[in-house]
This record gives C-alpha cells, structure tokens and sequence, in this order.
C-alpha cells in the first residue's frame, strides 16, 4: 500500500507554504546585488576586521534592498553586507551570531568600490541578474513549533505523525519512509527568504534589542555562489529583527 504522505498533510502544507527565491546569477554586471567581488564601503571608512584575530574579514554578498522582488517586502534600506572572517585560528566563531567574527550590516550614503587588502583574496564577482521564485515549505526541525507532533515506535520501526488543529494524522507509518521529510522540506542552496534549510537542529537568534525572534532574510550555502565551505558542507542564514532592520546577524552550522 501506498501512502500520500504530503497529500495527507496537504493543508498543513499550504497554511506553511512561504515564497522563496533563487539567486540568478552571471559573472559581470552592473547590478549591486552580488556575491564575492569587491564591496561597496562607505567614504572614508576602514575596511572592516575581525574581533576574533583582529584581521581584515573577507567580503561575502551584499544585497541592495531596494533591487528585491517586491513580495520579499525587505526591511531597511541600503546595502545589505556580509563579511565573515576567513582565517581560522580557534578564536573567530564565525559560526555564532553576534560573535565579532562576521559583520552584517546595512550601509547608506555615499559608497565606494573597494579592493581586498593585501593578503585577501576577492571571491570572483557573481553579479544576482534576477530572483527565481520558489515556494518554500519549514524544515523537519521546525514542524513540531508548527503543530506537527511526531510519535516514534523505534522497536517496531513505526511513526505516527499528526496535527491536531488541523485533524490530520497518519498512523504506523514505516520509518524508512522518512515522513517529516516526506511532509516538508526548506530548499538548500542560497535563497532569498522562505524557510531556513537546517544542517542541525533550528537556531532562530533572538534580536538583543527586543528578544524578538529574527527572520530569515537570506541563505548562503556552502560552495553555491561563493567558492567558501561553512565548517564541513555547513549552512548559514542572514537573519534580520523584524522591528529594527538594522539588527542583523549571522550563523552557520555543519553536521
Ligand atoms: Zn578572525
Ligand atoms: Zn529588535
């Protein structure tokens, strides 16, 4: 016997479901959106160094905000910018939002295209043409937060999954089926909003200025548009308070 198992949970499904989108990127462009390349630094600034190791971070993306699909609804205005600090001596938790060891910003005013310092490298220049739209459904990490209750009968390999609010359930469910997966699943690879792809359990940060939880803003994925491996094939996600656009972070996790 078959099961439909996201046929089953198919208006959980569509109650979750969030748009999402693709980068599309080329190798020049005049467009400011962008992985790798030189970043846009303000006038007269210095170029931005790690708390950690005291060196210079190298420069990841920026995004212009005002350049996202409008149903992106971005926060803020300017450049949004990721730089992340690539050395790796035990001291820079690049992996920890708030750590000093990357720096997520937004910059207005006056820019300036800015070379690397000498002993960094520019990542070559991916220039964002245009957004593919996707739609996005949560991660198995997120489902029970979004009334999913899984129930497992390891002896007999059996899951029973269910929503109450909802009045969706399956019962004895072959564990080899994978069914949280099988329900739903955030895409990998970099992605404009949607829902976090997690490689460990779900680390949404808290904003430090009101303890509001943070949202996704962008995705940024191991070796997709930038030649950078988080950890060991990790993740990382840009999150942004929802009340203040300036409050910003970074964190990646790998298996
Ligand atoms: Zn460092
Ligand atoms: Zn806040």
């Amino acid at each position: 016997m078959t099961v439909d198992i996201p046929g089953t949970f198919a208006a959980w499904r569509a109650r979750h479901a969030r748009p999402a989108w693709k980068p599309v990127c080329v190798e020049r462009g005049p467009q400011a959106s962008r992985f790798g390349g030189e970043p846009a630094l303000a006038e007269g600034e210095r170029w931005p160094s790690c708390d950690g190791c005291r060196h210079p971070m190298q420069f990841f993306l920026q995004l212009a905000l005002a350049d996202l699909p409008h149903a992106f609804a971005a926060r803020g205005d300017g450049l949004l910018q990721l730089f992340c600090c690539s050395r790796d001596d035990g001291r820079c938790e690049t992996w920890s939002p708030f750590s000093g060891a990357q720096l997520v910003r937004l910059v207005r005013g006056p820019t300036r295209l800015t070379s690397h310092p000498a002993g960094l490298t520019a990542f070559p220049a991916r220039a964002v043409e245009r957004w593919r739209e996707l739609v996005d459904y949560p991660d198995p990490e997120d489902h029970a937060a979004l009334g999913l209750l899984y129930v497992y009968d390891f002896p007999n390999e059996r899951v029973s999954v269910s929503c109450a609010e909802l009045g969706l359930a399956l019962r004895d469910v072959d564990i080899e089926l994978d069914v949280a997966e099988a329900i739903a699943v955030a895409a990998t690879g970099d992605k404009l909003g949607g829902w976090p792809s997690w490689v460990q359990g779900a680390e949404h940060p808290g904003c430090p200025r009101c303890g509001r939880r943070m949202e996704l803003v962008l995705q940024v994925d191991s070796e997709d548009n930038l030649p950078h491996m988080f950890g060991d094939v990790g993740r990382g996600h840009i999150t942004q308070c929802p009340e203040h656009p300036d409050v910003l972070a970074f964190g990646w996790a790998c298996s």
